[in-house]
């Protein structure tokens, strides 16, 4: 078994970086565990505008390489390896992967979240080539442009409302003709003349060979099938927060993300912090996990420290 680390950083997005960068600066030597997604959710992004410090904007994948590279200047150690296992009841804590056991004294995890996509081919192949999971993010791209949003819930509503700034029509596609978003959301939605409703109806692929053109619907009463012309397409159908390997160890809020103390990292397990979307399902915004990130690495410091005491 390798020497015990002071500290494990699970995951590399922003979070996970920025803890790094943190831990790094403080002399910890941190381990990243980069997981087989390195760089998160921003790697499947184009541009990235709304990060502070970049005039011009930067495109996701390159923001994740230069945070990679500032975290290894502070001697952060990446390893693009996936924990399989990890052991939260005994200290030192352990976390195995594909390749080794580690152990170590503090554990951040930073795994993030993953939006729930359809499973359509067309879906993967256009991410970021006008199909998008982020209104914040990628919203200002589709100015003067006709959007299709699918989902039925506060997501969907809140991204529907968000792009009527940019787009001439919203058309939110629900596979019921019941809302599930909270009503003061619905009556939002329903009010904005931007917005428009299908209903009974699904997303059966998204049309276009390097960019969206439009989708292909299938009303689910009358088996209708008939195409959309649009330039942009949101998937807002829900997230799912990558927990699958402390759902039984950690407590989790009611939607199944980490809980951690107000205005903290601290998590039900001390000397265990989580950061960015794993542990924030309202932001979910690069700039906050980095925030996160960097509360959880001043957090395993000061436990660090308290171990001595
Ligand atoms: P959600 O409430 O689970 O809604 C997901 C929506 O997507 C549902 O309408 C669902 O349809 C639809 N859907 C799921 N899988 C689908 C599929 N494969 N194909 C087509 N449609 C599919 O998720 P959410 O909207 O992300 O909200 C998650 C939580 O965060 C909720 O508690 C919500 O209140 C909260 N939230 C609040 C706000 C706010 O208050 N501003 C904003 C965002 C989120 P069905 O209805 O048929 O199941």
């Amino acid at each position: 078994m390798p020497p015990v680390r002071k500290v494990i950083i699970l995951g590399s997005g922003p979070a996970g970086l920025t803890a790094a960068i943190y831990a790094g600066r403080g002399n910890l030597v941190p381990l990243v565990l980069a997981g087989s997604q390195p760089g998160g959710q921003l790697t499947l992004t184009t541009l990235v505008e709304n990060f502070p410090g970049f005039v011009d904007p930067i495109m996701g994948p390159d923001l994740m390489t230069v945070m990679r590279k500032q975290a290894e200047h502070f001697g952060t150690e990446i390893r693009d390896e996936d924990a399989v296992a990890v052991d939260l009841r005994v200290h030192p804590f352990t976390v195995k992967t594909t390749d080794a056991t580690y152990q170590s004294q503090a554990l951040i995890i930073a795994t993030g979240a993953s939006a729930k996509l359809l499973g359509l081919e067309s879906e993967r192949r256009l991410l970021g080539r006008g199909m998008s999971t982020c209104a914040t993010c990628d919203g200002f791209f589709f100015k003067d442009q006709e959007i299709v949003v699918v989902g039925g819930g506060d997501s969907a509503m809140e991204e529907a409302l968000f792009l009527t700034k940019f787009a001439t029509h919203v058309e939110v596609i629900h596979r019921r003709n019941h809302l599930r978003a909270s009503k003061i959301m619905q009556d939002r939605a329903r009010r904005n003349e931007t917005i428009g409703f299908t209903w009974d109806t699904v997303v059966e692929e998204i049309l276009g060979a390097d960019k969206v053109a439009g989708v292909r619907l299938r009303d689910l009463k009358t088996g209708a099938v008939w195409e959309r012309p649009c330039q942009g397409v949101f998937v807002a159908i829900g997230h799912t927060p990558n927990t699958e390997l402390f759902a039984d160890l950690l407590e989790l809020n009611d939607r199944g993300y980490i809980a951690t103390r107000p205005w903290s990292t601290v998590t039900s397990i001390s000397g265990v912090f989580a950061a960015g979307d794993v542990q924030d399902n309202v932001f979910r915004q690069a700039v906050t996990a980095a925030g996160t990130g960097c509360m959880a690495a001043m957090e395993a410091e000061r436990y660090l420290e308290s171990l001595h005491d």
